[in-house]
């Protein structure tokens, strides 16, 4: 006779933990994003609002009760004062508690005449963007959340994991650091600032050579602004975890080659040619699937070059 311990039957439920629910998408969240980031963002606004209509009526109005002439940009009311303003005075410490400065929000680079913020977007500063930010800074993406591939060689997968997170040398990255560059304009396009995204993703220079890479494995143009994009496309690519692999492998070789050719362009004067990185990104990763064993894409060079996602 079987005892079913007294007929209560016990089923264990995991739920998803809160923080997760709230996390991107991108670090295994379900995207709902923070209450919080959001309250934050929204003040953060009238940061970018108060020094972009310096002479608005308002504007005035504030810089008349609260004074702040000596003190940081980002210190809007008087000590100890209560209400809107103290709110948005407190935004800097709600950064720092995510990692992030005042001025990663909003910065001049002309002692405060012109004021600047990767989160406008035609001429408006856009709060879901930020809170974006800041939900990613709330959950830092961990060693696990990060494809380790060990087809490639471990300098270049640890390159990979530090662009992830914006962590290679571009102009701005060493402007942020208080290391003196003499241009943060991406010397390919002259359109933008050379942040890590753009260098590997949005530049004319990545965006077409990814997409020839793309042409190449018979997949259809993307267009990519974020390391993050990039990476997780290749990893969620069709159903095949072969593939999954192969497609990440290639993505890592082209953005180390965009890497590569970022630096010889810039310390050796090389001149960049889109056909010419992309004859690279094939060669390099051959080399490194022929030389590691058992990555089934053996040595057939011609079937490589002609349908690559085939060989494994
Ligand atoms: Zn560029």
């Amino acid at each position: 006779m079987t005892s079913y311990g007294g007929g209560a039957e016990k089923v264990a439920v995991h739920w998803v933990s809160w923080d997760r629910l709230k996390a991107p998408k991108d670090v295994g969240g379900a995207g709902l994003g923070s209450l919080r980031n959001l309250n934050l963002a929204l003040l953060a606004k009238w940061w970018w609002k108060y020094k972009t209509s310096p002479q608005s009526f308002w504007a005035r109005i504030i810089r008349g009760i609260h004074n702040h002439s000596n003190r940081p940009w980002y210190c809007f009311s008087k000590r100890n004062s209560s209400g809107v303003w103290s709110g948005i005075d407190r935004v800097k410490n709600g950064l720092w508690k995510l990692n992030m400065e005042a001025t990663d929000i909003l910065y001049s680079n002309d002692g405060g005449n012109t004021w600047r913020s990767e989160f406008v977007v035609d001429e408006i500063f856009n709060v879901a963007k930020l809170r974006c930010r800041l939900d990613k800074a709330s959950h830092p993406i961990s060693d696990g959340d990060f494809w380790w591939l060990n087809s490639a060689p471990k300098k270049v997968v640890s390159f990979i994991w530090r662009a992830k997170q914006g962590r290679i040398p571009s102009a701005k990255a060493l402007q942020r650091r208080n290391i003196p560059v003499s241009s943060i304009i991406c010397d390919w396009c002259r359109n933008n600032e050379e942040t890590v995204n753009h260098i590997l993703t949005s530049c004319s220079l990545a965006r077409d050579t990814i997409n020839m890479v793309f042409n190449w494995c018979g997949l259809p143009t993307k267009q990519f602004t974020e390391v993050n994009e990039v990476l997780a496309f290749a990893r969620n690519w069709g159903h095949c975890p072969k593939k999954k692999e192969l497609l990440s492998c290639v993505v890592y070789g082209t953005l180390w080659s965009l890497w590569k050719d970022r630096n010889d362009r810039i310390f050796r004067g090389v001149i960049s040619e889109k056909a010419k990185i992309v004859d690279i990104i094939k060669a390099t990763v051959f080399t490194w699937r022929k030389y590691r064993k058992n990555r089934g894409t053996g040595d057939d060079w011609f079937k490589w070059w002609f349908s690559p996602l085939c060989c494994s």
